[in-house]
């Protein structure tokens, strides 16, 4: 696995793909998800997915060419009359840097929209505005879910150095309230000891309610071999090497980490995730996932017609 705290650009390489919509469950939680790609140029150092892929997870960003088409073909072939949620996307930023160049994203957008299936956009990227227009028209049947873990540049520099600044973050979600689009941001991972202070955490609830934002939820990070390793890093480029030992004690681990995944202690972790809640409550937002995302009835009118794929 490389390093994710390097700025040399990434190489880009267009494959094809048998299939695009999966079935996920995390923690408890399923649904569908599709990803255009594979690799994030984001560079987070806390980032789960690096396991599921390529080793060169940050550095080579493949392009499912053909996701649209193949998409399409599983919507119009779906068996029964609704569809689930579809998350775009949990193995990868959907629009992440890549997507200026293959507008792999927006089409898949277009197809699901097409099939009246729901979707959540998951990003932490503000090239999302280029397709403002799209999801505006169908805000109904979608939800964009920001990501947002620090306010703190000094930290956001370090932890996830190919995201734009929080302050960028907070200006897109504010074109996206006004245009009528329901916006979430989701605290996660919270790092215990860098960005789980109360300074950060009133930060970011006051960004989001200043945005427009009208969920906010969050969980603290989840701990794996290879995040640890960063995360050692990331202790160290911050300053903090000391709290190492605290890690180590919260999430009940000794050198090394082989174990798939830990959580941090339970206690620790309900204080912080409390705090927020009460934060959020307090700032007038809803600490739940929006209710309007649910199964839809998927919509085969159009089958036959061509789809009408756009970049612009
Ligand atoms: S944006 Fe998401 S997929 Fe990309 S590096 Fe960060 S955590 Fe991983």
């Amino acid at each position: 696995m490389s390093l994710w705290y390097r700025t040399d650009a990434p190489t880009y390489e267009a494959k094809r793909s048998k299939s695009i919509i999966h079935p996920f469950s995390v923690k408890g939680y399923g649904g569908l998800t599709i990803n255009p790609y594979q690799g994030c140029q984001h560079r987070c150092a806390y980032c789960y997915a690096t396991y599921e892929w390529s080793p060169d997870f940050y550095d080579k960003i493949y392009a499912k060419s053909n996701a649209p088409e193949v998409l399409e073909k599983e919507l119009a072939a779906w068996k029964g009359d609704t569809i689930d949620p579809v998350m775009v996307a949990s193995a990868t930023d959907a629009y992440q840097p890549a997507e200026l160049k293959y507008g792999l994203t927006r089409k898949c957008v277009q197809i699901l929209q097409k099939y009246n299936a729901p979707y959540y956009v998951f990003t932490k990227s503000s090239i999302i505005e280029r397709d403002i227009e799209l999801h505006a028209r169908y805000s109904r049947n979608c939800l964009v879910v920001w990501s947002i873990t620090a306010c703190s540049e000094k930290v956001r520099r370090v932890v996830e150095p190919g995201t734009p600044p929080a302050r960028r973050i907070y200006q897109a979600i504010r074109k996206f309230a006004d245009a009528g689009v329901p916006c979430a941001v989701n605290v996660d991972p919270i790092l215990p000891l860098v960005t789980d202070t109360e300074g950060e955490l009133d930060a970011i609830v006051r960004g989001c309610r200043d945005a427009g934002v009208s969920h906010v939820f969050g969980a603290m990070l989840r701990m794996r071999g290879d995040i640890w390793e960063r995360m050692k890093a990331v202790l160290a480029l911050l300053g903090v090497e000391s709290a190492a030992e605290r890690y180590r004690q919260l999430y009940g681990f000794k050198e090394p980490l082989n174990a798939s995944y830990v959580s941090c202690d339970r206690q620790y972790a309900n204080n912080i995730l409390d705090c927020l809640k009460e934060k959020v409550r307090r700032a007038g937002m809803s600490t739940d996932f929006p209710d309007h995302m649910g199964p839809k009835k998927i919509d085969r009118s159009s089958l036959g017609q061509t789809t009408m794929l756009s970049y612009t």
